[in-house]
């Protein structure tokens, strides 16, 4: 046992520093960040509140408009160019395009967006954030809801 604590790895507040890559993967998975063994959402896009291996507490996640954010970014970056390409090359008429890229965005957006969504909650649980860090008080205001002191 003290041995496995001498390899733990610590981060700069003190805490056993969770694997980052690790848990954006096991996240794109759809899997438990910390564990691996249990799906982390029971709906397309609702993560379950406690992982079913591990019982992590999942509920801490505050994903918000990032998951899609993120998506849109990943999509665009690749339709675009394709669709650039194709449109140099071919002669395609607008419906054309309209009828390829249009049900394309739409699909990839489907498929990424709970991948991402999983992602994100794996990079909040691997930096401690919002209630994944049990220390801090889960109902704390963010800072910038705090008063400035300077004023
Ligand atoms: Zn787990």
């Amino acid at each position: 046992m003290l041995e496995w604590r001498s390899q733990t790895a610590i981060d700069a507040a003190g805490r056993i520093a969770r694997p980052v890559g690790r848990a954006l993967w096991l996240g794109f998975r759809c899997r438990c960040p910390r564990c691996g063994g249990s799906g982390l959402f029971r709906a397309y896009l609702k993560p379950v509140a406690n992982c079913r291996h591990c019982d992590e507490d999942l509920s801490h996640q505050r994903t918000d408009d990032a998951p899609p954010y993120f998506t849109m970014v990943i999509v665009g970056h690749i339709i675009v160019p394709i669709m650039l390409a194709v449109t140099m090359r071919t002669e395609l008429s607008n419906l054309a395009h309209l009828a390829i890229w249009l049900p394309l965005a739409f699909a990839m957006t489907l498929a990424l967006l709970q991948p991402v969504k999983g992602a994100t909650i794996g990079l909040q649980w691997a930096l401690y954030m919002h209630g994944f860090d049990g220390s801090a008080d889960p109902d704390a205001a963010p800072e910038y809801f705090l008063p400035n002191e300077r004023l």
